[in-house]
C-alpha cells in the first residue's frame, strides 16, 4: 500500500488518497472509492445532512433520466412513457424536479418548500486531472428553495454564509467569488495558482467576481467615419490570429464568429477579436441551461450557408446573430464574407448586423476593471467547489412555478439553488493542508493493535475499542496483519489527534497513549486511560 507511486499522480491530495487506500484509480479521471474510503465520504454527506436537517431542509431523491421537454440532443437516451412524455439520462437536472414541484405548490400555504438531494454527476467534456481535483464523476449536493418574495434576500445571505461555513469545517479557506455587480448568485472556490477557474480581485472593494460573469464596463466607441463594405482575399486563413498576422489589423477591430446550436437553434455568437465567449452569460442572455450548448456541426454550416473560419453577419441565413456589446462600438471591423478565402473590411454594428440580439457575452480579462468601483483589478486562479443561483439565473419559462397568493392573484415564486462538489471538498481540504484529513474522517481516536495474533493484546483492543464506543466516541481499529512500519506511517497519514498503541506491554494491561494536540505520549495503564478519554 505504501509502495512508491507513479508518476502520473498530478495532486497532493490525490497522492494521500490512493496511498491510504481511499481511492482507487480505474482510468483517467476515474475513481473508485474503496470500503475503507466508503468511511470517509459518508462522513462528508452525514455532516452535511446534519446541518441540513437543522435547517429544516427535507431530503429527496430524484430520478438520473430527465424530463426530455422540447429539446433534442443526440446520444442522449431517450424515451416515451404512456403519457406522452417524454425522457433523456444525465445532463441538466431542473426540468424534472421543477415538474415534481410544480405537481405539488399551488398556493402561497404550500411554500416555502427546501429540499435537497445528493446525487452522482458526470462531465462529458472534462479533461480529467489533479485526481478528485477534476474527476470525470463526482458527488454533488444541491438544495433548492421555492417561495414567496418575502425573506428571499435573507435566505440567500443565509445559504451562502451556511455553505462557507461547511467549507470552513474540513479547513478550506473559502473564497466568495460574486458572480457580478448585481447579481446574488456567488461562486464558492478556493484560490489556488493552479486552479482552472480564473476570479478577478478587487482591493478596493475585497471582492471577488467570476470573470465568466462579471460585467464588462463599456468603453466608448471609435471615433470614425464608416466607409462602404469591402471584400478582401484572405487565402487559408483559419483562426482569429491568422487573419490578424495576414492583413496586419488591430485584433480589437477583427469580429470572432462562434457558431452554437442549442437544442435545434442555431446562434451565431459575434465577439471582438481578443475576447472570449463566456457560455455562463450566453446561457443566461438566450435562457438555457449552459449543458445544452454544443459547437454547430459541419451540417448545421452549411445550413446557415457559410464556411468555417469565413463567417459572418451579412448573408447568414437559418439562424439567429447575437452580438456582444463591444462589437456594437467597432467602427469599419473585419468579419468573414461567408464564401471561402474571402473578408469583408468596414463591418459596422448599425449598418450590418440585421435582426441581432445584442448583450454582453464575453469572459472579463485582466484590462477590464471592477464592476461595482471602476478600479483595476487582479486576476487569479481558483477552484470551484460549489454554486448559489439566485432567482434571476434560474429564470427559464419551463421553469416558472406560479402559486396563488392570499388574495386569489397568481403569482411567481422566488427560487435559489445552492450546489456544493463533495469530491472537490474532499481533495481541496487535503490540498489545503494534509493534516485536514482528519476533519474529513469520521474518527477521533485510533486504536493500534501492532500484534493482532497475540491473544491478550487482541482482546485488550476488543475491551478498549467497545469502552470508547459506549462512552459515545468514535474509535478505528486498525488490527490489520501487516508491518508495524507501515502501520504507524500510515497511522501518521491518517493523522487522527488521539493514538493508543497497543504493543509489548499488553499482556501487563499496559498501553501507549498518544495525544498530538496536547503534544503528550505516555504509558499508562486500561484504568488510566478511560479517566483520560471517556471520563473527561
Ligand atoms: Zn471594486
Amino acid at each position: 500500500m505504501l509502495k512508491e507511486l507513479p508518476k502520473s499522480i498530478e495532486s497532493r491530495s490525490g497522492q494521500l488518497l490512493i496511498k491510504l487506500g481511499i481511492i482507487k484509480k480505474h482510468g483517467k479521471g476515474i475513481y473508485f472509492f474503496t470500503p475503507f474510503g466508503m468511511h470517509l465520504i459518508n462522513n462528508v454527506k452525514k455532516e452535511l445532512k446534519d446541518k441540513l436537517a437543522k435547517n429544516n431542509f427535507s431530503e429527496i431523491d430524484i430520478p438520473i433520466i430527465n424530463l426530455k421537454n422540447n429539446f433534442d440532443d443526440n446520444g442522449f437516451f431517450v424515451s416515451k412513457d404512456i403519457d406522452g412524455k417524454f425522457y433523456f439520462t444525465s445532463g441538466p437536472d431542473l426540468y424534472l424536479y421543477e415538474d415534481f414541484l410544480k405537481s405539488f405548490i399551488k398556493s402561497y400555504k404550500d411554500l416555502p418548500v427546501e429540499f435537497y438531494y445528493i446525487t452522482k454527476r458526470a462531465f462529458n467534456d472534462n479533461k480529467a486531472s489533479e485526481e478528485l481535483l477534476n474527476s470525470m464523476v463526482t458527488e454533488v449536493y444541491k438544495s433548492f428553495y421555492v417561495s414567496t418574495q418575502e425573506n428571499y434576500e435573507e435566505k440567500i445571505k443565509n445559504y451562502t454564509k451556511e455553505s462557507l461555513d461547511f467549507l470552513k469545517s474540513f479547513g478550506i479557506k473559502p473564497i466568495a467569488a460574486k458572480k457580478n455587480k448585481d447579481s446574488q448568485g456567488i461562486i464558492y472556490g478556493w484560490a489556488n495558482r493552479k486552479g482552472r477557474e480564473k476570479s478577478a480581485y478587487c482591493s478596493e472593494c475585497n471582492e471577488y467576481f467570476d470573470i465568466n460573469y462579471m460585467e464588462i464596463i463599456k468603453k466608448s466607441g471609435q471615433d470614425e467615419e464608416i466607409l462602404e463594405v469591402e471584400k478582401i482575399k484572405t487565402p487559408n486563413i483559419k483562426t482569429i490570429e491568422d487573419l490578424q498576422k495576414f492583413t496586419g489589423i488591430d485584433i480589437k477591430k477583427l469580429i470572432k464568429a462562434i457558431l452554437i446550436k442549442v437544442v435545434d437553434n442555431n446562434y451565431v455568437i459575434f465577439i471582438r477579436g481578443d475576447r472570449e465567449l463566456s457560455k455562463e452569460k450566453l446561457a443566461k442572455l438566450i435562457k438555457t441551461d449552459q449543458n445544452l450548448i454544443k459547437q454547430a456541426a459541419e451540417e448545421d454550416l452549411e445550413y446557415m450557408e457559410t464556411i468555417g473560419g469565413f463567417v459572418g453577419p451579412i448573408g447568414l441565413k437559418n439562424c439567429q446573430l447575437i452580438v456582444d456589446e463591444e462589437v456594437e462600438y467597432i467602427r469599419n471591423g473585419v468579419a468573414g464574407a461567408n464564401e471561402k478565402d474571402y473578408h469583408l473590411k468596414n463591418i459596422n454594428y448599425d449598418r450590418d448586423f440585421e435582426n441581432s440580439i445584442c448583450g454582453d457575452l464575453v469572459v472579463a480579462g485582466g484590462e477590464d476593471l471592477c464592476p461595482k468601483c471602476g478600479s483595476k483589478i487582479q486576476l487569479h486562479n481558483y477552484y470551484k467547489i460549489g454554486e448559489l443561483k439566485d432567482n434571476t439565473e434560474i429564470c427559464d419559462k419551463t421553469t416558472d412555478i406560479k402559486y396563488i397568493d392570499n388574495t386569489g392573484r397568481e403569482k411567481l415564486t422566488y427560487k435559489i439553488e445552492n450546489t456544493l462538489d463533495l469530491y472537490k471538498i474532499i481533495s481541496v481540504s487535503i490540498e489545503e493542508t494534509e493534516e485536514n484529513l482528519s476533519k474529513l474522517l469520521p474518527w477521533d481516536t485510533q486504536i493500534l493493535l501492532l500484534k493482532p495474533d497475540d491473544e491478550d493484546a487482541c482482546m485488550l483492543s476488543e475491551e478498549i475499542y467497545v469502552k470508547l464506543k459506549n462512552a459515545g466516541r468514535n474509535p478505528l481499529l486498525d488490527d490489520r496483519n501487516m508491518k508495524v512500519g507501515h502501520k504507524f506511517k500510515e497511522s501518521e497519514m491518517l493523522g487522527l489527534n488521539e493514538i493508543i498503541v497497543i504493543g509489548r506491554r499488553a499482556e501487563e494491561g499496559i498501553v501507549e497513549y498518544q495525544n498530538h494536540d496536547k503534544n503528550h505520549k505516555a504509558e499508562i495503564t486500561l484504568e488510566e486511560l478511560e479517566k483520560l478519554l471517556i471520563h473527561e
